[in-house]
């Protein structure tokens, strides 16, 4: 027995060798490290990079169903109806390396509030501000450049770096099932120093009160033109009458404040 034995044992450790050792490792890596989905039965399907493509599902909860074809992983589920947001993690494994997704499959949201105000100001230097969000459901977040915008355990979390640039702002869009909800995100930075960032300056045609008082042709208060206003006013204003708003788009910056 021995002599058959042997020669297998040294033909598998050269076989070894020649093979590198063993699996191979990847520097696995993917654009989508957290999938949420909502309370609906559905597929979806995210990209791993890094391997060679022979990869296979290391781990994946029993509440879905998770295949991987050369680097693809598909993903079904059925809808939720178990009244609880479920997480869990999908593990692929590459040669010897893993990667793990984080899964959230929510349920459907019966309401979406934000009971401290829908505005988060980020000064110059940047930095970070919460913005409590109350709901049952998964909380989906769209941000835009410039800022992070995350949601967890019931807070909405966005952070910018230190701005050396223009003031700027933005809308952070949260979803949760059918409900949404906009935050207005605004970062300081440089501002006109025309208008003092606001966009617009006094008309000077009426000194921001939105009419003037004339004599010709008759005499009574107008509708200050510059800043919108319209018509004639003596005692009862005619039809149409209207002040102007006092405020006129800053030249410098055009109304974009910067
Ligand atoms: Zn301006
Ligand atoms: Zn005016």
């Amino acid at each position: 027995m021995r002599n058959f034995i042997f020669p297998g044992l040294v033909f598998s450790a050269l076989l070894m060798i020649t093979s590198g050792c063993g699996p191979k490792e990847f520097n696995l890596s993917t654009q989508t490290p957290k999938k949420m989905f909502s309370e609906v039965a559905q597929s979806d399907s995210i990209i791993i990079s890094g391997s060679d493509g022979t990869c296979e599902i290391e781990y994946s909860p029993d509440w879905m169903n998770a295949e991987v074809t050369d680097s693809v992983v598909y993903i079904t589920m059925k809808a939720n109806d178990t009244g609880k947001i479920r997480k869990d993690v999908v593990v692929v494994k590459c040669g010897a390396s893993n990667i793990s997704i984080d899964v959230e499959q929510g349920i459907k949201a019966t309401h979406l509030e934000l009971p401290n105000g829908d505005e988060i100001k980020l000064g110059k230097e940047g930095g970070s501000q919460e913005l409590v969000v109350v709901t049952d459901g998964s909380v989906k977040v769209e941000g835009f450049d410039g800022i992070e915008a995350a949601y967890d355990g019931g807070k909405l979390t966005v952070s910018a770096p230190k701005n050396d640039g223009n003031r700027f702002s933005g809308v952070v869009k949260l979803t949760a099932g059918e409900f949404s909800k906009e935050v207005k995100v605004s970062v300081d930075g440089k501002v006109c120093t025309t208008c003092n960032g606001a966009g617009t300056i006094k008309c000077k045609a009426c000194s921001g009160k939105g009419y003037t008082f004339k004599f010709d042709p008759s005499p009574g208060i107008y509708g200050c033109h510059a800043c919108g206003g319209r018509g004639y006013s003596y005692r009862v204003p005619e039809p149409g009458y209207r002040d102007g708003k006092g405020k006129v788009t800053c030249p410098t910056c055009k109304g974009k404040g910067v």
